[in-house]
């Protein structure tokens, strides 16, 4: 007999083969073999969103790499040009934290600037060594050793390039305006650097007195208030206005010989509920019949006196935010410190004050505007103290603790403060950038899914001025200049150029050791008062500025690369982030978007669906896993999951991928074993006109399965290749077009028809799988590339290089095959049936002892009989197969005919005495004989 024969391995032993293919891959260039091989056809640039260099790599940059490669792996072999250029996002906060922490606070606040941005350095690119490492070990293919960093001195130039272009659009301006400020980090924050957390606030219900209340209150005697509702008490001594809601009614509660204004829809929760001021009733006008109301957009214009200062008067004013939901109706308004307070500010002349400190403590001093009372203090120590000094002068009506969604730092995890400073600002509507950016979203880019788009439309639309600058050290410096003589800020285009110069030649560090004079030149001098004193100021860019402009950077810097980008793949989060500020950038400075499309995934978390955490002890970690499986199963793993919403990982999940693993890894085996040194598609192959019936039944089959892989990766859903891929794999492949063949493969003679028509197929299912799991199984099909048949394989040696799969008939035809494979698998699942019972009653072991009398519908009977049919007792294993037309599909199971013929056991009549043989069928005399 013919048996199968490889020297492919059963056991793969990943963990041990993958690093020294990873090897053979460095020492023989197969990223650059790559770039060669398809060189000058077009370009498919995926641009690499940067991840942040601090740590080793985790399970969710996996998941993003791995996906990147997939696709490039996908583009290259469709013989496109697929540079992929890795980058790391090298300044900002959390690693500034980390040499805080290794430094003590004390010691790093009085390091100078240039040492400890130089320390930064250094663990950026430490930390970049070891997540290279762990990338490069995953099998994603690139130009790892020229990767772009945001520290670069090209990337610092891009950073002001991109402001510059911006700065003389007129979208970038300098404004005081509230900000998430952190006072344990002394920065501004930016939205997306914003955690949400519950939190438990005193919620205080305050009354201020009116200086001139409604007359029909007034005639009562008793004092008038308007009470307001904060949970933030501290920033009290900053208010300037108290805002109602226009439409909606208020009232006069009467209650402790005062009147207290409020919302009609609230009071009786606020006065009984909450202040338990049981006697409190609405106030009714004498001589008149109803209680006194009011609409907000009465009051407007009423002034009372300040709750701190007493000598201020505020304002009472309208605004379409207020709801009836809690509190009061009427809300406590300090511009200095809120966003929509501070827009109520603007429309109303309301005094803009700010009366703390960078470390979240209050200016010293007895006026409005600082903390008076309470100067020095931190506002958490603020906030008893100013709840204490309203209960003693008898405003506080009443105080509860609530608990809350509030803004968190997303580094130090605190509470941030909201707090006005003067800061540098993208402008989203002055120029119209918003517009544009929304156009290019929803009209100009591809996004997968589709519903990102909406998402990410959505964040544009409502998002406010982008405040850029941050009171750091690590970054690149906002080119800005102080006149040192008459205070002045200065900033112009000659200076822009000057610097731009500067940090090409000596990257951002030269901002903070030389001195303006010396590389301004004739720029240095103030506009305003002609002195030559300019001190170069102290903020930096955002850290997503520098990010975002890498379209600059390094997709316009790179002549291999191209601007705008093919794509960009990141997680969901960045919808927010990277996504967000490359589209603000370009657009802002070309008015382009960067990308033509953009994939975004989800997060990876543990099998139960909750975020991995040490905790928790529940984090997989992918070098870990590369040592015990192999980076295949990781990548696997990827291809298994729907990377478009949130996926789960754990062992569990990882053991059922290894299985599936094996499937793959055994077919390969299987087919190999029957080609590898004995066929060769180009001069053993058999033309498709004449293959066997069943032989052409499965090319059809293949070549349908080839289409919908091929438009899964095209749409980028992996997992739909992968499921396609496996289910052909395990249940038509395995289970049953391979098990039939073997009956061909074993006993025919070598170099037949019957067997070579075989091996065509087979190789045809090889060159398919190598290339449509290339992408997947990067090593293990590279792996497979040793064994199998030259014309499988374009006759190259790394799977990398391997040309997209062509099927070899038109999936027209292949469907019109299709519905005769339809038809006999659904006989076969009726006849197998029927001969599992057979075995189960003890009639017959084996289905080769069977015959079978089966039964088709008249159009499945006209199909199986047609001219595409095939011989259906080889596809299902028996003796014989006897189909008549029927009602439905039905078989009944019977002896086979003759005898048992010993080498292959198949019953046939034919089985007797031939050429000295006892017990062997005409066919196996006959394999024997040659
Ligand atoms: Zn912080
Ligand atoms: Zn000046
Ligand atoms: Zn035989």
């Amino acid at each position: 007999m013919n048996l199968p024969k490889t020297g492919f391995p059963m056991r793969a032993g990943l963990a041990k083969s993958e690093p020294a293919r990873l090897a053979a891959w460095n020492e023989n260039h197969v990223y650059e073999q790559l770039m060669k091989k398809n060189e000058g056809h077009k370009k498919f640039v995926l641009h690499d969103g940067p991840p942040y260099a601090n740590g080793p790599i985790h399970i969710g940059h996996a998941m993003n790499k791995i996906s990147k490669d997939m696709i490039m792996r996908y583009h290259a072999m469709q013989g496109e040009q697929t540079p992929y250029v890795p980058g790391w996002d090298c300044h900002g906060q959390p690693i500034e934290h980390k040499v805080e922490e290794k430094l003590g606070t004390a010691k790093f606040n009085a390091t100078p600037t240039a040492k400890i941005r130089e320390m930064c350095h250094e663990f950026a690119v430490e930390n970049i060594e070891l997540q290279k490492a762990g990338f490069r070990r995953l099998g994603v293919l690139g130009d790892w050793d020229h990767p772009y960093l945001t520290l670069y001195h090209e990337h610092d130039a891009a950073d002001i390039e991109v402001f510059k272009a911006m700065f003389d659009k007129g979208m970038i301006y300098r404004g005081r305006k509230p900000v998430h400020w952190c006072k344990h980090c002394h920065t501004a924050l930016a939205e997306a650097e914003i955690e949400y957390a519950d939190e438990v606030s005193p919620s205080v219900f305050v009354r201020f007195e009116l200086i001139d209340a409604p007359e029909a209150l007034a005639a009562s005697g008793l004092p008038v208030d308007v009470v307001i509702w904060t949970t933030t008490p501290w920033t009290l001594p900053a208010n300037s206005g108290v805002a109602l809601s226009p439409e909606a009614d208020y009232v006069a509660v009467e209650a402790g010989g005062r009147l207290g204004i409020m919302a009609k829809a609230l009071w009786e929760k606020v006065f009984h509920e909450v202040a338990h001021l049981e006697d409190a009733r609405l106030f009714t006008p004498a001589g008149a019949a109803e209680p006194w109301v009011a609409q907000g957009a009465d009051l407007v214009g009423t002034t009372y006196k300040h709750p701190i200062f007493e000598d201020v008067t505020g304002t009472v004013v309208t605004a379409d935010y207020v709801t009836l939901e809690d509190g009061t109706g009427c809300v406590h308004t300090a511009p200095g410190h809120g966003v929509d307070d501070y827009y109520t500010g603007m429309r109303c002349n309301l005094p803009i004050i700010m009366p703390v400190d960078d470390d979240g403590r209050f200016y010293v001093g007895e006026g409005y505007g600082t903390g008076g009372p309470f100067s020095g203090m931190d506002t958490d120590e603020a906030n008893p103290k100013i709840i204490e000094f309203l209960a003693e002068r008898g405003t506080l009506l009443a105080e509860k603790k609530i608990n809350h969604s509030y803004p968190h730092c997303w580094r130090c995890k605190n509470p941030t403060i909201f707090r006005a400073t003067d800061q540098w600002f993208v402008s989203m509507d002055e120029t119209g950038l918003r517009e544009q950016a929304l156009d290019q979203v929803l009209n100009h880019v591809a996004w997968y899914p589709d519903h990102a788009k909406n998402r990410i439309g959505a964040m544009v639309e409502q998002r406010p001025d982008w405040c850029i600058s941050r009171q750091r050290n690590w970054g690149v410096p906002i080119p800005s200049f102080t006149c040192a003589d008459c205070g002045e800020k200065v900033m112009n285009d000659a200076m822009l150029d000057a610097v731009i110069a500067l940090f090409k030649e000596k990257g951002s560090d030269a901002w903070f050791t030389d001195a303006p004079e010396s590389y301004l030149g004739e720029a240095c001098v103030c506009p305003k008062c002609g002195g030559h004193h300019l001190k170069a100021d102290r903020d930096i860019l955002d850290v997503w500025w520098d990010s975002g402009v890498s379209w600059k950077a390094v997709c316009e810097n790179r002549p291999e690369l191209a601007y705008p980008a093919d794509m960009y793949l990141e997680g969901s989060d960045q919808h927010r982030g990277w996504f967000q500020s490359s589209l603000l950038t370009s657009v802002g400075a070309n008015g382009v978007a960067p990308y033509k499309a953009v994939v975004s995934q989800g997060f990876t978390l543990d099998g139960q669906g909750r975020k991995m955490s040490k905790s928790l002890g529940n984090v997989i970690d992918p070098n870990k896993v590369c040592d015990e499986m192999g980076a295949d199963i990781i990548r696997l793993w990827v291809a298994s999951v729907d990377t478009s919403s949130d996926v789960a990982i754990d062992h569990e999940i990882l053991a059922r991928t290894s299985d599936a693993y094996r499937r793959f890894r055994n077919t390969f085996r299987f087919l190999l074993g029957e080609l590898e040194g004995q066929f060769d598609p180009e001069r053993d192959g058999v033309p498709f006109e004449e293959l066997l019936p069943l032989d052409k039944l499965m090319v059809a089959r293949l070549t349908q399965v080839q289409a919908e892989v091929d438009d899964a990766y095209r749409g980028y859903e992996f997992n739909r290749a992968y499921r396609t891929l496996y289910d052909f794999v395990v249940t038509e492949l395995s289970n049953v077009y391979l098990d039939a063949l073997k009956d061909r493969l074993y006993c025919e003679r070598p170099g037949s028809l019957a067997r070579r028509s075989a091996q065509t197929v087979l190789a045809e299912l090889l060159s398919m799988l190598l290339r449509d799991l290339q992408p997947i199984l990067s090593f293990t099909c590279d792996e497979v590339m040793a064994y199998a048949p030259a014309g499988c394989r374009d006759g190259q040696t790394y799977a990398a290089l391997l040309e997209w799969y062509e099927a070899p008939i038109a999936l027209d035809e292949a469907n019109r095959y299709g519905e005769v494979l339809d038809a006999a698998m659904e006989l076969r699942g009726v006849v197998t049936k029927a001969i599992e019972d057979a075995r189960a009653e003890g009639t017959f072991t084996k289905s080769q002892e069977v015959r079978v009398r089966a039964w088709a519908p008249a159009e499945a009977y006209a199909l199986l009989t047609g001219d595409m049919a095939c011989d259906l007792a080889e596809f299902f294993i028996v003796s014989e197969v006897e189909l008549e037309s029927g009602e439905e599909f039905a078989a009944e199971v019977e002896p086979a005919r003759g005898e048992r013929c010993d080498r292959c056991w198949n019953y046939r009549e034919s089985t007797g005495e031939h050429g000295g043989h006892a017990h062997i069928c005409a066919r196996c005399a006959e394999a024997l004989e040659a």
